[in-house]
Formats: structure tokens, sequence, C-alpha cells
């Protein structure tokens, strides 16, 4: 009975949407597609078969229904009260990697690591740093991604985005105004392929930094976690880990929502924790840090959706 009910419901919102030729599944749990594993639902997740098919769907679909892109949700904190829109989940169709021209193009939904072992095994430098980044290409670039003194922008050539309208369009590093975590990309776009320079390296040198970044991460950092990374950006010459420390906010923690002993510049769902309770923490340490030291910490986690009490009170 319930299974009949939800499908009629399901096929009255399907009448609303575009026909496309990828998949739509509603009232689907966001905390399955976040790595800190919370988030409500979103009315609906989208999984474009492929770029035509997502600028058939940008095209056709209601200006009044908001979507939102999600790469790998390893930089994302949903609120407990879901997202009232699309997500737009890119999936296989976005997945190939190709050596064209002396160019390395990879689609949006590559990971990370496989972009950098791609890179590895045809012997191609300047990848290393990112074989420890636990995201997409997609939200590399929108995040200009980095670590140990790297970020995508070093190695970016151009991007492919569906635009806001259905629109396909190239841009390049410069109209994209890379800066630290940092890119400004047309609103409401979905970066669908990015093509990177393809610099010929030593394949032992490669694989030893590989190893060497692998290390480090694993030592200072809780990757193992249920996390969203660096909680905060670093401010101005200044470590956002070593403000917070200062502050007295290693460790602290409110239900299950805790602050990092390993680093304290990353939040952790220990089990069970709701967004609202990462939140707040995160809030509490922004305060404590403002009090103790007078510095501003922006938030690097993207957060998105609405909180429970609000969709409580919309109801
Ligand atoms: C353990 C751990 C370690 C981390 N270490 C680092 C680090 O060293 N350096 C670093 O920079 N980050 C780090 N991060 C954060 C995160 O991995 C990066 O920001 C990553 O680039 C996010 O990619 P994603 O695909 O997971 O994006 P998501 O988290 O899914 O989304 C992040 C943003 O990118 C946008 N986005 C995603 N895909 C697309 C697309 N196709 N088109 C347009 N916009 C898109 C989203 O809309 C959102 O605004 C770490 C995270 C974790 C959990």
């Amino acid at each position: 009975m319930l299974t009949n009910t939800r499908k009629i419901l399901e096929e009255k919102q399907a009448v609303l949407l575009p026909k496309v030729t990828g998949r739509y599944s509603f009232d689907v749990m966001l905390s399955g597609l976040t790595w800190f594993q919370v988030g409500g639902p979103a009315s609906v997740v989208f999984k474009p078969e492929d770029t035509a098919d997502l600028q058939y769907f940008l095209k056709n679909k209601l200006n009044s229904l908001p979507h939102f892109v999600i790469g790998a949700g390893s930089n994302i904190l949903v609120r407990d009260g879901g997202f009232n829109g699309a997500i737009i989940k890119l999936g296989r169709g976005f997945s190939k990697i190709l050596i064209e021209n002396g160019e390395l193009i990879a689609g949006a939904a590559v990971l990370d690591r496989t972009l950098s072992m791609f890179a590895l095994q045809h012997n191609i430098k300047g990848f290393e740093f990112l074989v420890t980044i636990p995201g997409s290409v997609g939200g590399a670039i929108a995040m200009n991604a980095g670590c140990y003194g790297f970020e995508v922008k070093d190695i970016l050539s151009w991007v492919e985005i569906v635009d806001q309208n259905g629109n396909l369009h190239r841009l390049y590093p410069h109209e994209l105004k890379m800066t630290y975590r940092k890119s400004v990309l047309p609103k409401g776009c979905v970066v669908v392929r990015a093509g990177f320079r393809a610099e010929a390296g030593d394949n032992v040198d490669i694989q030893y930094r590989i190893q060497e970044y692998l290390q480090l991460r694993e030592e200072s950092q809780p990757i193992k976690g249920r996390t969203g990374g660096s909680t905060f950006k670093n401010p101005d010459s200044e470590k956002a880990w070593k403000l917070i420390d200062e502050a007295g906010c290693r460790g602290i923690s409110i239900g299950s929502a805790k602050i990092s002993e390993k680093h304290c510049n990353f939040m952790l769902n220990t089990g069970g924790a709701s967004a609202d309770e990462l939140e707040r923490l995160g809030e509490i340490v922004r305060q404590k840090v403002k009090e103790y030291s007078g510095k501003h910490l922006e938030w690097e986690i993207i957060r998105i959706g609405q909180s429970s009490e609000l969709k409580k009170s919309a109801a």
C-alpha cells in the first residue's frame, strides 16, 4: 500500500520534470551522498546520462525548481531539513579520461585520486597532490582544491560547463578568477569536463611524491572519519588549525559532532551526529576564535539546504 502511494506521488512529481534519458530518484536522503553522512532529503536527485541530457534538463526544467550539483560530497554539509529542489549528481557519462593533443581531459565525475593515478600511469607530472584529495574533478575545479603547495589552477587549461539555461561553454582559468579554495563559476552551472596540461615527468619521481603525500596525509589528518576536510579557510598568512587550537577548541564536541584531536580544523561526525550539531559546533569555534584572537574564520565547507526547524515551520 505504502509502495503504491509512493509510486503515485513519484509519478505526479515526474510529470513536472523534463523527459530525460538519465534517472530521477525522489525523496533521496542526502546523507548517503556526503562524506559527513548527515543531511535530509532532496525532492529529487537527477543523474544525467550525458552532457546533452543535462543540457536538456536545464533547458526544460521549471525555473521555480532550484538545482544544486553534488560531486563526491567531500566538502559539503547538507542541513537536516534537506534540499527543496533537484540535486544533480554526475555519474558514468562523465567519467572518461583521455589524452588528446598534449592535454589530459577528464569528465567532471572522475575522482581526483583516479586522475592522479592515470597521470602516473602515463608519466605525466603535476597531478601528484590530487591523490590525497577525496573529491571529484568538478568539485576540485569549483573549490580550486589544493594541498602541499599545489592547486588545481596550476594544471588547468580549460573547463566545459553547462550554464543554468542549458548552454554549453568552454571557459579558461583566467575567466574563473581562481584563488585560494575558490573559483568564480557562473551561477547554477555544472562543470562537465576539463582539460589539463599534460607535462612529461619521471615515473619514479612521480611515484615518490605520491607516496610522500599519502604518508603526510595519513600522519596528520583523520582521513578515515566522517568529515568534510578543512572546515574553515586559512585566514591571510595564518593557519586556521592554529587559531582553533589556541582558542581551546581541539576536541570539543556537541553530541556526536566533534573537533578532531588529530587536526583541529577537521570536524567529525563520530556516529549519529546531526547536521545541526555539526554546524552549531562550527559556529562555536568561529565565535571562540573571534573572542580569543580577533580573527574571522570563513567556512570552507559548503553548507546547503534548510534546517529541520525551518522545514517544520514551513510545513
Ligand atoms: C578527508 C578529507 C580531506 C580533504 N583534503 C583536502 C585538501 O587537502 N585540499 C582541498 O582543497 N580540499 C580538501 N578536502 C575537501 C574536498 O575534498 C575538496 O574541496 C574537493 O575538491 C570537493 O570535491 P567534491 O567533488 O567532493 O565536491 P562536493 O563536496 O560535492 O562539492 C563542493 C562544491 O563543489 C561544487 N561542485 C561539485 N561538482 C561540481 C560540478 N561538476 N560542477 C560545478 N560545481 C560542482 C558543489 O556544488 C559545491 O559547491 C578534503 C575533504 C576530506 C573529506
